[in-house]
């Protein structure tokens, strides 16, 4: 069982920044996301986007952003449940909370902050008959290790810049390769594509395109999968793994049933101190409405600086907080 002062549900930018002004007051942190890999939509949807409105910053990449978050809140140790789905959310006591995850890890916390964003990304599923029976057993729509799939038949689909990443990635570890896409051209950056093209013209992958896959066979495990090509016609393929990239699209899922107040997709919050209805639990980040909200990286920044001093007095009723500014303080680790 994890134990830590804050449990934070969404490792975007935001979840990220919590962790640092909890570290400031010596609260450590323990961080969940669906998502194999921190930095939320910036890591997910825009890594290689310049911003332009991070104080101090002319331009940064979304993707150097989350590096920079990630070396800055280093110091404080937090933990990290990655590629698992918030799931169940119970009260255990008059100052603890419960969570679960989609995997069953559980954590518990006095002080839950939801940074959960836009929701949850949900894989955009092929619609082919029967995949979810192969679920976790050959079908996997996301990459959490790659090590999984150490000297196994691989067979990607997708034309976009995840299938084409993971295609080159995984070429060098994966027993047998192939790529699959419906249309005779791709949509990810253009140097990935070109990469992609030099494997399969030296035979260290397969390219099969202008073709889908329409069945799964296996038994308990997959097995085979058919393919239908334009110019090949139906084909049987014998794979370890079918991995569908086609990307990925927010839900806010489980947390919408954990008796949080929520108005068209967001949770509401106080502005005081970003508090939902109940308590000790907080809302930040894109994930919370209230009059005037912006879905920014930088006011979900300032929302995190005064939530942990709430969050502070939630866990430590009886400690006085004195304020103190990092040139006056450091940064002291634990
Ligand atoms: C193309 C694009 C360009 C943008 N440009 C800018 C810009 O220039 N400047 C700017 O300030 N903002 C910009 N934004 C908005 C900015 O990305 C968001 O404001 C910011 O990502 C919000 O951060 P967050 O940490 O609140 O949420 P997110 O980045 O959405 O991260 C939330 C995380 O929570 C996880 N999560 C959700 N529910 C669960 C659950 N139940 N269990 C586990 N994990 C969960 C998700 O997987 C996700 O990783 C842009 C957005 C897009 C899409």
């Amino acid at each position: 069982m994890i134990q830590t002062d804050i449990l934070i549900i969404g490792a975007g930018p935001v979840g990220l920044f919590t962790v640092f002004e909890a570290g400031l007051l010596k609260l450590k942190c323990h961080l969940v996301d669906a998502l194999p890999q921190p930095g939320g939509q910036l890591s997910e949807i825009y890594p290689k986007k310049p911003i332009y409105d991070i104080p101090g910053y002319p331009s940064v990449l979304a993707g150097e952003l989350v590096d920079n978050l990630m070396k800055q809140i280093e110091p404080f140790k937090p933990g990290f449940t990655l590629g698992e789905r918030a799931e169940k959310l119970e009260k255990i006591d008059e100052k603890k909370y419960r969570l679960t995850t989609s995997r069953g890890t559980q954590i518990e916390a006095p002080v839950i902050a939801i940074a959960g964003g836009l929701g949850c990304f949900e894989p955009r599923k092929p619609p082919i008959e029967g995949i979810e029976n192969f679920e976790d057993k050959g079908v996997d729509y996301m990459v959490r290790d790659p090590e999984t799939f150490r000297d196994k038949r691989l067979l990607i689909a997708g034309g976009g810049d995840s299938a084409l990443d993971w295609t080159i990635e995984l070429s060098s570890i994966a027993k047998e390769i192939t790529l699959i896409h419906r249309r005779s051209s791709f949509r990810g950056a253009l140097d990935s594509v070109d990469k992609v093209f030099k494997l399969a013209k030296a035979k260290k992958i397969n390219l099969i395109t202008e073709a889908q896959v329409t069945g799964l066979n296996g038994n308990g495990l997959l097995k085979e999968v058919t393919i239908n090509s334009k110019a090949l016609g139906e084909l049987k393929k014998e794979v370890d793994h079918f991995i569908p990239l086609f990307g990925l699209s927010p839900k806010l899922g489980p947390l919408a049933d954990w008796g949080l107040h929520i108005t068209k997709n967001a949770i509401e919050v106080d502005t005081e101190d970003y508090s939902t209805n109940l308590r000790g639990i907080y809302a930040i980040g894109d994930i919370n409405t209230y009059k005037g909200k912006l879905k920014l990286i930088l006011c979900g920044f300032h929302e995190a600086t005064l939530m942990v001093q709430s969050a502070f007095k939630e866990i430590y009723p009886e400690k006085k907080l004195s304020f103190k500014y990092t040139t006056v303080a450091g940064v002291n680790t634990f």
